[in-house]
C-alpha cells in the first residue's frame, strides 16, 4: 500500500506537475484504483477533476466522463491534452463530430490511447456509441455534477436520470460520482439513482471562511448596488438578476454611472455572450451583470464580490452562485437584496408548475426566507443546510456575516418591507 501511494504523488508530480494532494485526493484515488464506488461531495475548486484524471491516466483502458456541458468538457479535454504531447488522451463523443473526427476518436480508444473520454448523457444512449463502448476496456466510469441527477439539486437535467441503466450495459467497472451540491436530500438521491448506496463518500467541509455574506432589504438597490461598486472601483464581481430583460438594464445603468460593466444571458447572440464573458475573464471589464445562466465552470479566482439584486430560488444556487467569489482565498464579498414582495412573484410563478416541482420550489423557497430573515450566523445557516455543525463563535470565519458583525438592523426594515 505504502509503496503505491509513494507511487500515486509520483504520478501527481509526472502528469500535474504538483507536490501534494489537496484534502482527501489521495484516499479518493487509491480507493477507486482497488475497484472501488466512490462518492466525492467536495466544494467547488476542491479539485475533483483530478480525482479522475490522474486514475484515468496511469490505468489500463479508457475512462467514461458523464458530464453536462460540452464547454466544460471542451475545457478538460484542452487541459489533459495540453498534459502531454499526445493529443488523443482525451476525446469528447458528441454528435457535433464529423464521419472522420468520430473514427479518430474510436480508433485512438481502440488503440488504448485515449484514458479519458468526456461524453454527454444524451449522446451515452446513442445505439452506435453504446455498441462500441460495450466492445472495448473501460477503466471506470466519472459521473461529474453528479447533482444534475436529483430534482432537489440546482441544475436538474433528466438526461442523467438514466445514467445507471446505460453504464451497467458498457460495462461492469467501478463509478466515482462527484459534485458541488452537498445538501442530504440531493446525496440520498444520487446514490439511489446511481445505484451506489454502498459507495465509500468522502465530504469535504463546505466552508469558505473568507467570503462575508450579508442580506440588505432591498431598497433603492440600483443605488446602493452603483455605491457599492464604486466603493470597491476595478475590482471584479458578478451582480446576478433574475430575469434577462433585468440583466440588460441593469448593465446599462451601471455603464451610465460610469462603471465598466456588461450583461450575460442565455438570450443573447452566442457571440456576444462567448466575448462578454471573455472579456470578464481577461479582465477588460469589472463587473458582468447575469442572470444564473453564467458561471457554472467558470474559475476566475480574484472574483471580489457576488451581488444578488433578486434573491436566489434555493439555498443552494445561493451557495453556488457566491462560491464563484474569492476562490483565489481572498476577499469575498456575497451581498444579496432581499424584498418578500419578491418571494411572492416566485411563489405565482411556481403556482402555474406541475405539482412535484411547484412543491420542491416552495420548500427550497421556505429555506432561502429563512437564511434572509435569521438573525444567527449565515454561515451557520448555509453549513447546517448542507449537513455540517458550525461553531458561531469559533468557526473558521465566525465572524465573517452581517449577523455576527454588527447586530442585525435588517430585521426591523423587513418588517417595513412587509408592512408597505
Ligand atoms: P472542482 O471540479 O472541484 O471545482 P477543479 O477540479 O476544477 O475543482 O480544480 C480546481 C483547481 O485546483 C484547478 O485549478 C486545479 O488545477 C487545482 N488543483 C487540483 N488538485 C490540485 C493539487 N493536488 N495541487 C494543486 N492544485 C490542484
Ligand atoms: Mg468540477
Amino acid at each position: 500500500m505504502s509503496a503505491k501511494k509513494a507511487n500515486l504523488s509520483g504520478e501527481l508530480k509526472k502528469y500535474f506537475g504538483f507536490s501534494t494532494f489537496k484534502g482527501q485526493q489521495e484516499q479518493i484515488i487509491d480507493n477507486l484504483l482497488n475497484g472501488k464506488d466512490i462518492f466525492v461531495l467536495m466544494p467547488t475548486g476542491g479539485g475533483k477533476s483530478l480525482c479522475y484524471q490522474l486514475p484515468a491516466l496511469i490505468s489500463e483502458g479508457t475512462a467514461i466522463v458523464v458530464s453536462p456541458l460540452i464547454a466544460l468538457m471542451k475545457n478538460q479535454v484542452d487541459a489533459v491534452n495540453g498534459l502531454s504531447s499526445d493529443d488523443g488522451v482525451a476525446h469528447v463523443l458528441n454528435s457535433s463530430l464529423n464521419k472522420t473526427q468520430t473514427k479518430q476518436v474510436f480508433d485512438d480508444i481502440k488503440s488504448g490511447k485515449t484514458k479519458l473520454l468526456y461524453v454527454a448523457p444524451e449522446s451515452l444512449i446513442k445505439d452506435d456509441y453504446l455498441d462500441f463502448l460495450k466492445e472495448v476496456t473501460i477503466s471506470f466510469f466519472a459521473i461529474d455534477e453528479a447533482h444534475c441527477i436529483s430534482e432537489w439539486g440546482h441544475d436538474f437535467r433528466p438526461e442523467y436520470r438514466n445514467l445507471k441503466q446505460i453504464i451497467d450495459k458498457i460495462a461492469d467497472v467501478p463509478v466515482i460520482a462527484l459534485t458541488a451540491t452537498a445538501t442530504p436530500k440531493v446525496q440520498d438521491d444520487i446514490q439511489k439513482t446511481l445505484g451506489m448506496t454502498n459507495a465509500l463518500v468522502f465530504k469535504e467541509s463546505f466552508n469558505r471562511p473568507n467570503l462575508y455574506y450579508e442580506v440588505c432589504p432591498k431598497i433603492n438597490v440600483d443605488k446602493e448596488i452603483v455605491k457599492f461598486i464604486n466603493q470597491h472601483k476595478g475590482k471584479s464581481g458578478i451582480v446576478y438578476c433574475l430575469s434577462r430583460r433585468k440583466v440588460e438594464e441593469f448593465a446599462q445603468l451601471l455603464q451610465v454611472n460610469g462603471i465598466n460593466a456588461l450583461p450575460y444571458h442565455a438570450g443573447l447572440d452566442q457571440k456576444v455572450r462567448v466575448a462578454n464573458q471573455d472579456k470578464f475573464l481577461m479582465e477588460e471589464v469589472d463587473v458582468i451583470v447575469a442572470t444564473i445562466a453564467f458561471g457554472m465552470g467558470i474559475d476566475k479566482p480574484d472574483v471580489r464580490f457576488v451581488i444578488h439584486y433578486d434573491f436566489p430560488k434555493s439555498l443552494e444556487s445561493y451557495y453556488q452562485e457566491t462560491g464563484r467569489a474569492g476562490r483565489d482565498g481572498g476577499e469575498g464579498y456575497c451581498l444579496a437584496f432581499y424584498d418578500p414582495k419578491d418571494i411572492e412573484k416566485l411563489e405565482k410563478f411556481l403556482a402555474q408548475k406541475p405539482v412535484s416541482e411547484r412543491e420542491i420550489g416552495l420548500q427550497l423557497l421556505n429555506e432561502v426566507v429563512g437564511y434572509a430573515e435569521t438573525s444567527m450566523s449565515r454561515r451557520q445557516y448555509i453549513l447546517y443546510y448542507f449537513g455540517e455543525v458550525f461553531d458561531p463563535v469559533h468557526g473558521d470565519g465566525a465572524n465573517m456575516c452581517d449577523n455576527s458583525s454588527h447586530p442585525p438592523k435588517l430585521k426591523d426594515a423587513t418588517a417595513d418591507l412587509k408592512k408597505s
